[in-house]
C-alpha cells in the first residue's frame, strides 16, 4: 500500500552537534540583543519560530517586537549555520541510509517527506550537510510553514495531495520522530506514528505517548520496514 513518510529531522535522522544551537543562539544575541533562558531551553520537538518567541518573550520581550524582527533573526541564522555545520561533528543515526534507500528502491509509490520544527532553509543545510541529501524528500512541511507543529500534518498531507494526485489519508500517512509533539502531532488526522529514540527522550518516556510503534534506533531495517507498510 502506498505510503506519505514524514521524517522529522534533528533527534531522528541526524544529530548536527549543536551547530543549529549555535547559530540560533548568536542570531538571537545579534537581531534581539539577548537569547533568553537559551542555555535551559529545550528545542526537541519544537517549531523555530516557537523557540524563538518562548526565549524572547521569557527575556520580556512583547508580542509585536518579536514578529517584527523575526524575518531579520532568520536571515542572520541562516547566514551562519552552514560555517557552524561545516565545523560540526554531524552524526547520521543507524539504518537512516539504508531505511531511506529501500523505500526509494523498493516502493517507488510511497513519498518520502520531511516533518520539521526547521525553517525549509535549514533543514535543507543540515540534510545536505549530513550526506542524507535534502533532495531525496520529494516534500515537506516546515517551520517556516507554521509556528505550531500540529498544523504541520495537514500541510505536508494536502502538498503530497497536490503534487501526486493521490489520498494519503489515516495510517498511510506515517510520522517518524524523536520526541512527544512528533507523535501527538499527527493525532488528529489519525495517522501511524513511529517513535524513535534517538533523540532527547527515553524509550519509556516515548511508549508513554502510545505510539503505533516504538524503536531504540532505526538500525533493524527490517523491524521499521515492516512497521511502515504493514
Ligand atoms: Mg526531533
Amino acid at each position: 500500500m502506498r505510503r506519505l513518510i514524514l521524517f522529522d529531522i534533528d533527534g531522528t535522522l541526524l544529530s548536527a552537534g549543536g551547530a543549529a544551537a549555535r547559530a540560533f543562539h548568536r542570531a538571537l544575541l545579534e537581531v534581539f540583543g539577548t537569547a533568553g533562558p537559551i542555555d535551559d531551553h529545550s528545542f526537541a520537538g519544537k517549531t523555530d519560530p516557537q523557540i524563538a518567541r518562548e526565549l524572547l518573550m521569557a527575556a520580556g520581550l512583547g508580542e509585536e517586537e518579536i514578529t517584527g524582527r523575526l524575518p531579520e533573526l532568520w536571515s542572520t541564522y541562516l547566514r551562519d549555520l552552514p560555517a557552524e555545520l561545516e565545523v560540526s561533528r554531524i552524526r547520521v543515526f543507524p539504518g537512516v541510509l539504508p531505511l531511506l534507500k529501500r523505500v526509494e528502491q523498493s516502493n517507488g509509490d510511497s513519498v518520502l517527506g520531511l516533518l520539521t520544527g526547521n525553517l525549509l532553509e535549514g533543514a535543507r543545510l543540515k540534510l545536505d550537510a549530513s550526506g542524507i541529501g535534502f533532495n531525496r524528500f520529494r516534500l515537506g512541511a516546515y517551520g517556516s510553514d507554521h509556528a505550531d507543529r500540529p498544523e504541520l500534518p495537514a500541510v505536508a498531507v494536502r502538498r503530497a495531495e497536490e503534487r501526486f494526485d493521490h489520498r494519503f489519508e489515516g495510517k498511510s500517512v506515517v510520522i517518524i520522530g524523536d520526541t512527544p509533539y512528533d507523535i501527538a502531532c499527527g493525532e488528529s488526522l489519525g495517522v501511524r506514528t513511529l517513535a524513535v529514540a534517538t533523540g532527547s527522550y527515553s524509550e519509556e518516556q516515548l511508549a508513554a505517548c502510545g505510539p503505533d510503534h516504538l524503536f531504540s534506533s532505526l538500525e533493524d531495517v527490517d523491524a521499521v520496514w515492516r512497521a511502515v507498510f504493514e
